[in-house]
């Protein structure tokens, strides 16, 4: 249930930001949506939010059609977009209250209390939007998002341009909303996902590459082997394509290279094998632990 969305393409022009995209967000979960800036992100979350239309496909919210009920969609749907639209010249509370009137909420005094104590405001509640932090403004749409009580919440890089701090409290603050709700929120960091999400669905030029949990993911690429090497002289990236086993490249300056392989093999005898055939000298290898974000890496960055 919650949010299915089956075979969606849409296309800007001649570009297509989306290319027959599937999966389905479950009730009760925290989906991580992750993806590269351009990946189709932001335009996948419009059209679940009726604010644009597919070319093609279908999507359904709680069994509602985005294109048969959009108001019924919007009634029960959150949606904080990635341009957080706020009057800065309101203040927190007033704001609210006039969200909550657009929604035609009847107990709105109890309401705009409610999320402004669910998204930490209490201390702001009474200045001026425009006179707040970033994270402090991400609050506010978040509390604006949830002033209806709506079973799905879509958040469009709630956490962008926070700094570590803030980033800390708006994570939690989801955290605590996703135990309620579906909740589905963008974001271009790989980070976030292991620190928040039950799951995660990865787009990349439109298309999607992964819809795992977090930790499928990592089982799945558990058997990658990440080298870093820094050679005595500088080597022609083409030539290194040759150490037997080599997966990906990355290249880290000052003749230091990342080298990734998929082979069961301890990578370094073959790196070391390598160097010796082209008289290079090792000066220094370790070993990397893979996390979530090189995985990341390795699916949306070409070597
Ligand atoms: P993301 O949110 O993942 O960064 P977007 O959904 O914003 O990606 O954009 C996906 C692609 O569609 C990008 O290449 C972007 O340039 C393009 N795009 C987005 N909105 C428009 C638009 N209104 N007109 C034309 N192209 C657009
Ligand atoms: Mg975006």
């Amino acid at each position: 249930m919650s949010i299915q969305i089956q075979g969606v393409t849409k296309l800007y022009g001649e570009q297509k930001a989306l290319n027959n995209v599937s999966f389905t967000a479950n009730k009760g979960e925290i989906m991580g949506f992750l993806g590269p800036n351009g990946a189709g992100k932001s335009t996948l979350m419009k059209i679940i939010t009726c604010y644009l239309k597919p070319d093609n496909g279908t999507i359904t919210v709680n069994g509602h059609d985005i294109i048969e009920d959009p108001l019924a969609v919007r009634k029960i749907i959150g949606y904080l977009p990635e341009h957080n639209p706020l009057y800065h010249e309101m203040y927190v509370k007033e704001y609210l209250h006039f969200i909550a009137g657009i929604h035609k909420l009847k107990h709105k005094k109890q309401r705009v209390s409610s999320v402004i104590e669910t998204v930490g405001l209490e201390l702001e509640q009474k200045k001026r939007i425009g006179a707040l932090s970033k994270g402090y403004k991400q609050r506010v749409g978040l509390a604006q998002a949830l002033i209806h009580d709506p079973e799905v919440l879509i958040l469009d890089e709630p956490t962008s341009g926070l700094d570590p701090n803030q980033l800390a409290d708006i994570r939690e603050v989801i955290r605590n909303i996703g135990k309620e709700k579906t909740v589905m929120f963008s974001t271009h960091i790989m980070q976030e996902v292991e620190a928040i999400c039950d799951r995660v669905v990865i787009i990349n030029r439109g298309n999607l590459l992964v819809n795992e949990s977090s930790t499928e993911i990592l089982n799945a690429h558990a058997n990658e082997q990440i080298i870093i090497v820094e050679f005595d002289k500088e080597v022609a990236k083409n030539s290194l394509r040759k150490i037997n086993g080599l997966a990906r490249i990355e290249e880290l300056g000052n003749n230091q290279w990342k080298l990734t392989s998929k082979e069961q093999q301890d990578f370094r005898l073959a790196i070391s094998k390598y160097a010796n055939e082209h008289e290079l000298l090792v000066l220094s290898m370790q070993k990397q632990t893979q996390s979530l974000e090189e995985v990341f890496k390795s699916l949306t960055v070409k070597s």
